[in-house]
Formats: C-alpha cells, sequence, structure tokens
C-alpha cells in the first residue's frame, strides 16, 4: 500500500484545499463507516516518482467544520497511529491558537517525521509572520500557499525523503 501521510490541524487552516492540490484528478475515497472522529478523506498521492496515500482529517459527517476540540485531539491520536509521516498544517492568517496549540502538545511526543506546515503564505509579507510559529516547540517549519502552490515542492522534497 506504501506510506501513509496524514493531514491534521483545526479547521479551517487549509487542509481539504491542500489535500485536494494533493490528489488532482484522483478520487478521494471516503471512510465514514466508523463514525465521526474516524471519519476521513483518503487520496493517492506521487511526488519525485514516490507514491504514497494522503488522509485529509475533517468533521465530514456531521458536514461542516464547526467540530468539538476533542474530536480533533481524537483524530490527531488516530492519525498519529495510523500515518508513517504527520503534515501539522496552521494558518499565518490566524496565527497561532489554543487548538494549535493543543495539537501541538500531542505531536512534541511522537517520534514519527511531523512536518509543520504554515499555510496561506500567498506572499513574502506572510512569510515574515510565519516565525511566531516556533513558538509551538516543534522546530522549523516550512510556509506554503495551498491556493497558488508556493512552496509545495520544497514541502513534497523534504516529506518523500523521511518516506
Ligand atoms: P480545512 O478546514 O482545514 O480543511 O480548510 P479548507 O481547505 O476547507 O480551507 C479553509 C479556507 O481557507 C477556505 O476558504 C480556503 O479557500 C482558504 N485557504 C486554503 N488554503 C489557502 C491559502 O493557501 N491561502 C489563502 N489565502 N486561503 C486559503
Ligand atoms: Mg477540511
Amino acid at each position: 500500500m506504501g506510506a501513509i501521510v496524514a493531514i491534521v490541524g483545526r479547521p479551517n487552516v487549509g487542509k481539504s484545499t491542500f489535500f485536494n492540490r494533493l490528489i488532482q484528478r484522483r478520487e478521494a475515497i471516503v471512510d465514514a463507516v466508523s463514525g465521526v472522529t474516524r471519519d476521513r478523506h483518503y487520496g493517492k498521492s506521487d511526488w519525485n516518482g514516490k507514491e504514497f496515500s494522503v488522509i485529509d482529517t475533517g468533521g465530514y459527517v456531521l458536514g461542516s467544520d464547526d467540530i468539538f476540540e476533542q474530536q480533533i485531539d481524537k483524530q490527531v491520536e488516530l492519525a498519529i497511529d495510523e500515518a508513517d509521516a504527520i503534515l501539522f498544517m496552521v494558518d499565518v492568517e490566524a496565527g497561532i491558537t489554543g487548538m494549535d496549540e493543543d495539537v501541538a502538545k500531542l505531536l512534541r511526543r511522537v517520534k514519527k517525521p511531523v512536518f509543520l506546515v504554515v499555510n496561506k503564505v500567498d506572499n513574502a509579507k506572510r512569510a515574515a509572520d510565519a516565525v511566531e510559529f516556533y513558538a509551538l516547540g516543534l522546530g522549523d517549519y516550512f510556509t506554503i500557499s495551498s491556493i497558488n502552490g508556493s512552496g509545495t515542492g520544497e514541502l513534497l522534497d523534504a516529506l518523500v525523503q523521511e518516506l
């Protein structure tokens, strides 16, 4: 089946936008059988000739991103178990939120590769704003724009090296 990469993070940071960019025209498989906290989208992607599966975590059963913090933590824990590498996405427009800190706390204990991905870095000014995310205690980060694609090549180069 190949390596599994999970995209985690609080609602509205751009997880699904990045997921859709990664899987492009390929179809997402929706796994809704086991309830809200297990509900996620799976897709296939490849980079530099390396194939991998991608999990987009989110509250699909409810049909909205208005899910409880507890459910996000549960999804992160499931992703940690299931994935070979984790993309933790945050949003430079919003800055660090309490929910980001909760997820970071879970991820700091993880032995698998964790990539801190600062999304919505659509221009150079926003790249400078991203420095605040060092405070999450996860080390260095990648800045990307899921909408215009900038930075995604560097992130994927680093990701597939770990798979
Ligand atoms: P999710 O809840 O984490 O899956 O987030 P979505 O992918 O649904 O995106 C939430 C909102 O952020 C949408 O309005 C997206 O269009 C917007 N968004 C996602 N990526 C970017 C980005 O790179 N730049 C900007 N400016 N907006 C983005
Ligand atoms: Mg989503």
